[in-house]
């Protein structure tokens, strides 16, 4: 005869052992994690979105109970994410929505992730290039706008900032305002020129358009400026994650299914990189030359693997 479905108090006897063998798997992880805090070797987690806790508007089955896994098992962990056509608070909501409830503190995307670094290199005045929900990340600077550098250009006044951001303001650029922020890295000390990720263009309702990578390029191969890229996967955008969780990078791992920006980069960075095969995730992208120290099928299989490695 063929497998048959069990009686219900079979699966429930079942259920009941799974439970014990969960909890008495929290009680050794407690004890590894208080060994661990106590030796300084803190394993924190950095966490994809799109992909790999949900795709577009699905959650991933199961995603949910990882969170709360982590939560119980108190592990540290940090969702990274390039987007930044939505702010943090409206990906706040989204979570909220399939069931994890978390604040914007939990999420580092390219805009915070630049305000971090650029306040903890000590810059207090930027030129922004971004949209303007984006600018309210960096409210703890003094800013200026392209068109404020322009005015104050005219009057034949020089403008010495810090930084120059650069995100995606599209149709917004112009001859006027590309010149105007070239002309603030020409001027000594140069400063810095941040790109909030390196996206090179996308699909626009009407076809292909313009994102932030060119107009970074244009104006650092003008002025020779290199750009602190502050998206994944640039390894200041990891450091910048890590920072925050307050672990070393030998110690993190960043779980995502772009093998190249998510394991690649982390793993560039001196993390170690978590696929899953969720979202983007193709079975070719395991030949490409990038060895994720682990592949699960998804988010919801991370704590039967945790801690990877261990059998
Ligand atoms: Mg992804």
């Amino acid at each position: 005869m063929g497998t048959r479905r069990p009686p219900d108090i079979l699966r429930k006897s079942h259920a009941h052992s799974e439970g014990d063998r969960r909890a008495r798997g929290k009680r050794e992880l407690h004890e590894e994690l208080e060994q661990a805090a106590s030796s300084g070797d803190m394993p924190g987690l950095l966490i994809d979105l799109d992909g790999v806790v949900y795709r577009g508007d699905e959650a991933i089955p199961g995603a949910a109970d990882t969170i709360r896994w982590l939560d119980d098992a108190g592990l540290a962990y940090l969702f990274v994410t390039n987007t930044t056509s939505r702010p943090r608070e409206a990906l706040v909501e989204k979570l909220g929505g399939f069931g994890i409830a978390v604040g914007v503190d939990a999420i580092q995307a390219p805009p915070d992730a630049a305000a971090a670094r650029l306040g903890s290199d000590g810059a207090r005045r930027l030129l922004l290039a971004v949209p303007v929900a984006t600018a309210e990340v960096f409210s703890g600077f003094e800013t200026l706008t392209l068109d404020d550098a322009i005015a104050r250009q005219a009057e034949g006044g020089d403008v010495a900032v810090d930084a120059v951001v650069v995100g995606d303001i599209g149709a917004d650029w112009d001859f006027a305002r590309l010149n105007a922020a070239f002309k603030c890295l020409m001027r000594e000390p140069r400063p810095k020129l941040v790109a909030l990720g390196m996206t090179r263009y996308w699909h626009a309702s009407d076809g292909l358009r313009l994102d932030t990578a060119p107009f970074v390029m244009a104006l650092s191969h003008a002025s020779g400026v290199e750009p602190l890229v502050l998206g994944k996967p640039a390894e200041a955008f990891f450091d910048a994650a890590i920072g925050r969780l307050g672990v070393a990078a030998g110690n993190a791992w960043m779980i995502g299914d772009d093998i190249r920006a998510d394991v690649g980069g982390a793993q560039a960075a001196g993390l170690r990189g978590i696929l899953v095969r969720t979202g983007k995730f193709r079975p070719g992208d395991v030949e490409l030359g990038i060895d994720p120290e682990l592949v699960i099928d998804s988010l919801a299989d991370l704590p039967d693997a945790w801690p990877p490695g261990a059998s």
